[in-house]
């Protein structure tokens, strides 16, 4: 949970090196509470904005993905975060810099609409969603932490 004040300060949540060029979500105003967390994807398509925020902590954590045009055959694969199947389109490549000659790449619901499919998932299983909504945003995290070297909060100076 986390909220912003102004639009610099969503920008802030992004690396210094993704702050260039920012499309914001349509119809965006502030202060913006989040509960969970953001994502929206560009006009064009060619990229995807998530804002989150590492479990037990209100520091927001943006990354921008860029999505990989599907190659080869159509195939249906799962999403690493929601674990939800789908077509290419649905389902696919997002891959962001981890600096200037690495990108990583992970296999996502290309809207990041992870949560919409795993609440409804639970409301069908008669289940709380909080929980599971929980368990997405840990995932996120660990990418965040294990592919990007982002930490929850600024390490206190040695
Ligand atoms: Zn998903």
């Amino acid at each position: 949970m986390f909220r912003f004040e102004t639009d610099r300060a969503l920008i802030e949540s992004f690396r210094p090196r993704d702050r260039r060029v920012i499309e914001m979500p349509e119809g965006i105003t502030f202060p913006l509470f989040v509960r969970d967390y953001l994502a929206w994807t560009e006009t064009s398509g060619a990229r995807v904005y998530l804002i989150f925020s590492a479990p037990g902590s209100r520091k927001p954590i943006g990354i921008i993905f860029r999505r990989e045009p599907p190659g080869g055959e159509p195939a249906t694969r799962m999403c690493d975060w929601c674990h939800n199947s789908g077509a290419s389109h649905e389902v696919g490549l997002l891959t962001t810099d981890v600096d200037n000659r690495r990108r990583v790449g992970v296999t996502l619901c290309v809207d990041l609409r992870c949560r919409e499919k795993l609440e409804d998932a639970a409301d069908r299983d008669g289940r709380h969603p909080l929980e599971v909504v929980e368990r997405l945003n840990a995932r996120m995290f660990r990418f965040a932490q294990e592919a990007l070297g982002i930490e929850p909060s600024p390490q206190p100076a040695v």
